[in-house]
């Protein structure tokens, strides 16, 4: 038999009370009563009755007051009140507070169950408009998630199978996310690292380092080295909102390429070496085998001159190729306000020729550097070099060394033509030289790859700020040891 539908009337007794109990069981309805607030509370709550009649006074109470009570609690429960007379204010209020009807004497039994089953056949209505209404939100939420779901499958399965190493890391960075290439790399298969700080699961030095200058500044690269020769550019981006990514590319066939061009330069220069010793002399010996005449002259110097040149860029490769493999280890004390004196010396005769005007700016409380002395001028020497060299006439040129912690910095300024941004990294590659270079200019391109070599040697780090049109620093940091 179905469940029958409960009515709640909550009635202080009358003989009215006892009229609707009769009228509603007659009718096949379930009937309770309820005397006061508490037990109304705890029959609605328990007995979830179908509809509930309320005196317009119950239990010492406004009926209204107590139906907006239930209404704010149990939204969908129809409410009859039963009022002690007809009056207009009593529809309006009935209708304000979201009453479903309302009675009042004089009553028939007919007038109850009508009422009753108007309230009940209303609020199923309602109640199944909001079961198809849940049903279509649901239904389309999980259509929601069920593509969210498939479009974080698709990239789990990209981040899976994508050849460079990624991973992803929390603000604490540990790790959220990490793919087979990076398992690869540090042969952590099987491993479930998920959840772990980056530094334990990979006890990686350069890993390390990395992290450590990803918190000093905006980094971009590092590289992390292997014993067994294979180099990975890694790369730390931070994440907005969730931390940060490491993305990691193989480079060993790059490195290798690098290293024998290296080699290639390296023998090409040593073997130029001799045949451009025997040119000079030669030359040399030319103008003292007899008297020439001023053509043979001119065309001698010029000979001599070109010769130079490539000796010098000759040079100039060995040595980069001597700093590259790491020979340059000597180190004494070093005053750099004595080198650069010296080096300063040299382009006299080329600051005075262009006319340039320079400041030189030396700190007093300048620490001693433990450096290679030969090495330190032949990078202050490309230094200034360039700035002279690539400073219209009438320019100015300044030089300057400061101290800032423990560290030198060495400045280098021009008014000259300027480096384009695009192209400021770019000027430390060997044979690098920039699209704005001055006509004329003689160079080989080489001189700040030396510089940064020099420079790394000594733990140090260069880099350029410029304006096209306006001018260039150089900046070095060298670390000092007392
Ligand atoms: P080189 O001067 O022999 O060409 P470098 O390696 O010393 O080679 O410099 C590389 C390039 O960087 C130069 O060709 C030039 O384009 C640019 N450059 C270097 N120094 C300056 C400077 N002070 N002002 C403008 N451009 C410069």
């Amino acid at each position: 038999m179905a469940k029958r539908d409960l009515i709640l009337l909550a009635l202080d007794p009358s003989p009215t009370l006892g009229l609707m109990e009769r009228a509603l069981s007659a009718a096949g309805f379930g009937v309770a009563v309820v005397h006061d607030c508490v037990g109304l509370n705890k029959s609605i709550q328990e007995a979830i009755p179908a509809l509930l009649i309320i005196g317009e006074k119950f239990s010492n109470q406004d009926g209204f007051s107590v139906s907006r009570e239930v209404l704010e609690r149990f939204p969908t429960l129809p409410i009859v009140l039963y009022a002690d007379k007809a009056a207009t204010d009593l529809a309006k209020s009935a209708f304000i507070t979201g009453l479903s009807g309302y009675l009042y004497p004089p009553l028939k039994m007919s007038d109850i169950v009508a009422e009753v089953q108007g309230g009940l056949a209303r609020a199923r209505k309602l109640g199944d408009w909001l079961r198809r209404e849940v049903k279509r939100t649901t239904a389309s939420l999980a259509e929601k998630a069920d593509f969210s779901e498939a479009e974080r499958q698709k990239l789990d399965a990209i981040i899976a199978n994508i050849q460079d190493g990624v991973i992803v890391l929390d603000s604490y960075r540990n790790i959220i996310l990490i793919n087979h290439a990076v398992c690869d790399i540090f042969d952590l298969n099987g491993v479930d690292l998920v959840g772990k700080s980056l530094t334990v699961a990979i006890p990686n030095e350069d890993i390390k380092a990395l992290l450590v200058r990803a918190d000093d500044g905006p980094l971009k690269y590092h590289e992390i080295n292997f014993n067994d020769g294979r180099v990975y550019n890694a790369q730390y981006t931070p994440i907005p909102h969730i931390g940060s990514a490491i993305t990691m590319q193989d480079i060993s066939y790059l490195k290798e390429l690098d290293r024998l061009k290296s080699d290639f330069i390296h023998t090409i220069s040593h073997d130029l070496r001799s045949p451009l010793t025997a040119i000079l002399g030669y030359a040399e010996l030319v103008e003292r085998t007899g008297p020439l005449n001023p053509n043979q002259q001119e065309f001698l110097h010029r000979l001599q001159g070109s010769a130079q040149h490539i000796t010098m860029l000759v040079n100039d490769l060995l040595d980069l190729g001597r700093l590259d493999a790491g020979f340059d280890t000597r180190r004494e004390a070093v005053h750099l306000e004595n080198v650069l004196k010296y080096s300063l010396d040299i382009f006299e005769n080329q600051i005075r020729k262009k006319n340039l005007k320079l400041v030189v700016d030396i700190a007093p409380n300048l620490k001693t550097l433990r450096a290679n002395p030969i090495r330190i001028r032949q990078m202050l020497d490309n230094l200034v070099g360039n700035a002279i060299k690539y400073t219209p006439e009438e320019g100015n040129v300044r030089v300057s060394i400061s101290m800032q912690e423990d560290q030198i910095v060495i400045k280098v300024e021009d008014t000259g033509v300027g480096i384009p941004p695009d192209e400021q990294g770019r000027v430390f590659e060997k044979f690098y030289r920039a699209t704005n270079v001055v006509k004329g200019a003689q160079g080989s391109g080489v001189g700040l790859a030396i510089v940064k070599s020099i420079v790394e040697s000594h733990q140090g780090r260069v880099w350029v700020e410029s304006t096209v049109g306006e001018g260039s620093a150089f900046i070095v940091l060298l670390p000092t040891q007392d």
